[in-house]
């Protein structure tokens, strides 16, 4: 699909690494049924532009796109007090000369901290102008729109980026993440069975899935919660998805089946650290070097893992793992990840 014809800023001058994980592989396919599981790919987003970047990358290159062709100069934006989605998005301000502000909303009550390390610590160094903390559960496009007007009274021209950046013109940057990998499928002489992506604010499998549906790439995604249980997450995905399909007007339509996402690996509690995620955390980091995040990734991966178990791939099947990134947060769960200190779950 031609993409071309939408405002596009390039943070990342290269494809992401698309690459075969074999240690990774063996070890889980030690703990599967007959000791065999599928081979497991990483694509690599976590080398994403802006580094330490991440999925928003992707989506802030038509985001910003499109600010600038508006002629912004404040960003709004808003995420939890460890949001890659805030970190990434101030980072790609600051690249344009662009202020920045946040709403940070306290999901977890007490969570926010003035001298948090992590993408706390980003935000203070590379600048932010403003961040306003909300309660859990605040209504924060309003709290936005209140920024916003602060902004305009003192002259400035605001644009919002909604959380995650996930609206129509974000989830693009995952229609180009289809078409890039469809392009290594084809060079690399990969022949992918699954994809496994994180599924939170929804802009990165409801982009791909669009991307996928619209290059005819034959290939189901399975979206892992972070945050709700399929009953909740899936209608998210399939409005994302339609969304994107809308603004390509290409006469795309996305069945609703295409839509498949799997629950519990984020349990208790979005953020909040679990036993499997620590074992994902580890397994990957000891068998590829390759390092999750405990919010998301490790999450996202203990899903991969838990469906491996359970047979749901079938044994040398080739499955596809979307690595988002988190990089920083992981500092932040420094004792949790090493087995320090317990996990409630
Ligand atoms: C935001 C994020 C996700 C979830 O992506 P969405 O597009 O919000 O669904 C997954 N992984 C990481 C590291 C993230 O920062």
């Amino acid at each position: 699909m031609d993409l071309s014809r939408f405002e596009r800023r390039v943070y990342t001058p290269f494809a992401t690494p698309l690459e075969f994980a074999p240690r990774f592989t063996q070890a889980l396919g030690a703990t599967c049924p007959k000791g065999k599981g599928p081979r497991i790919w990483i694509k690599r987003d976590d080398m994403l532009g802006l580094f330490p970047g991440g999925n928003k990358t992707r989506k802030l290159e038509f985001l910003m796109g499109e600010a600038l062709a508006q002629g912004a100069d404040t960003l709004i934006t808003c995420g939890a007090p460890q949001s890659n989605h805030c970190r990434i998005t101030l980072a790609a301000a600051v690249k344009e000369g662009l202020k920045c502000r946040f709403v940070i909303e306290e999901r977890v009550p007490n969570s926010y901290s003035e001298t948090a390390s992590g993408n706390h610590f980003m935000f203070q160094l590379m600048g932010v102008d403003a961040i306003t903390v909300v309660p859990g559960g605040s209504n924060i496009a309003q709290a936005m729109n209140d920024v916003a007007d602060q902004v305009r009274a003192s002259g400035g021209r605001p644009y919002i980026i909604p959380g995650g950046g996930s609206n129509a013109v974000g989830g693009l940057g995952y229609v180009a993440c289809a078409q890039e990998m469809q392009q290594q499928f084809f060079e690399q002489g990969i022949r992918i069975d699954q994809v496994v992506v994180g599924s939170g604010s929804s802009g990165t499998h409801g982009g791909l899935l669009a991307g996928f549906l619209g290059n005819r790439i034959q290939i189901p995604i399975v979206g892992i919660g972070v945050s709700r249980d399929p009953v909740d997450q899936e209608p998210l995905v399939y409005k994302e998805a339609m969304a994107v399909a809308d603004l390509l007007s290409v006469g795309l339509t996305i069945p609703r089946e295409s839509v498949v996402s799997v629950g519990g690996y984020w349990q208790p509690k979005y953020s909040i650290p679990n036993a499997t995620m620590v074992e994902a955390v580890q397994l990957l980091a000891r068998t590829e070097g390759i390092l999750l995040d405990p919010v998301y990734t490790g999450k996202i991966m203990a899903g991969l893992i838990g469906l491996a178990r359970q047979g749901f791939f079938k044994p040398d099947e080739n499955v596809l793992f979307m690595h988002t990134g988190g990089l920083p947060s992981l500092h932040v769960y420094e004792d949790v990840v090493l087995g320090r200190e317990n996990t409630v779950v």
